[in-house]
């Protein structure tokens, strides 16, 4: 993208970056009250755990894999463990989540090149996390941001659909939306700003029937329905 003279980072005027930033912080003072321990569904003890059961939640609910989580990490508590096995008895371990097969395939892959890219142990930036097999950037950013707690804009399809609701965004693409809110959220508040949204998106601002009667943020939010 061209940036022309006058206009803020990311081609937006300044004046409206502006008023998107002080947007950002408001709301983020308003979320934080209504979710004071705003944090990920996945439950986890370092960040190894967190990139495995990041693997396993995609198109499978967190409750699902934290459910299978305790019994698995018993088993495999490192890279080279689940290298161990026989990719039919990895299968069998994590046959209660959905497409067990695809995500053993991944998980073997993934570990593969934790070790021979990074020696097992997990990167601390995205650019080197996504050289892993199955890691994209939402996956890089939350373990960054939940395991390390490390800045990190975290765009799963809540964060998505809730910044789009805001008019943070107009993009669809998770990756170009990270970058523009990476641009409008303070630095240092980009990991509890990611779990707020995360956390209204599953609550209050649902796919289906956001509860905007009921939202703190509806005087700031472009897609209040009460307001309209
Ligand atoms: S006002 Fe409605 S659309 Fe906007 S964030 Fe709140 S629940 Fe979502």
């Amino acid at each position: 993208m061209v940036q022309r003279k006058g206009e803020g980072a990311r081609g937006k005027a300044p004046e409206r970056a502006r008023e998107l930033k002080e947007k950002a912080e408001k709301i983020i003072e308003s979320l934080k009250k209504l979710y004071p321990d705003a944090r990920l569904e996945l439950e986890f003890d370092n960040a190894f755990e967190l990139l495995i059961e990041a693997i396993l939640a995609a198109q499978e609910s967190d409750k699902k894999v934290n459910e299978l989580r305790k019994k698995l990490f018993k088993k495999y508590r490192n890279p080279e463990d689940f290298l161990r096995v026989p990719l039919e008895e990895l299968e069998r371990d994590i046959s209660s989540v959905n497409f067990y097969r695809r995500k053993a395939k991944l998980i073997k892959k993934c570990c593969e090149a934790l070790v021979e890219k990074f020696g097992g142990k997990i990167p601390r930036t995205v650019e080197e996390m996504v050289k892993l097999p199955g890691v994209g950037r939402k996956t890089a950013n939350m373990v960054l941001g939940g395991a390390f707690g490390l800045p990190a804009i975290i765009v799963d399809r809540h964060v998505l659909r809730v910044s789009q609701r805001i008019g943070f965004t107009q993009e669809k693409d998770p990756d170009k939306v990270e970058f523009e809110l990476m641009e409008i959220v303070p630095k240092e508040n980009w990991t509890t700003f990611s779990f707020l949204l995360l956390n209204h998106g599953k609550n209050m601002c649902t796919a289906k029937n956001p509860r905007c009667e009921e939202c703190p943020i509806c005087d700031l939010c472009d897609s209040c329905k009460v307001k309209l």
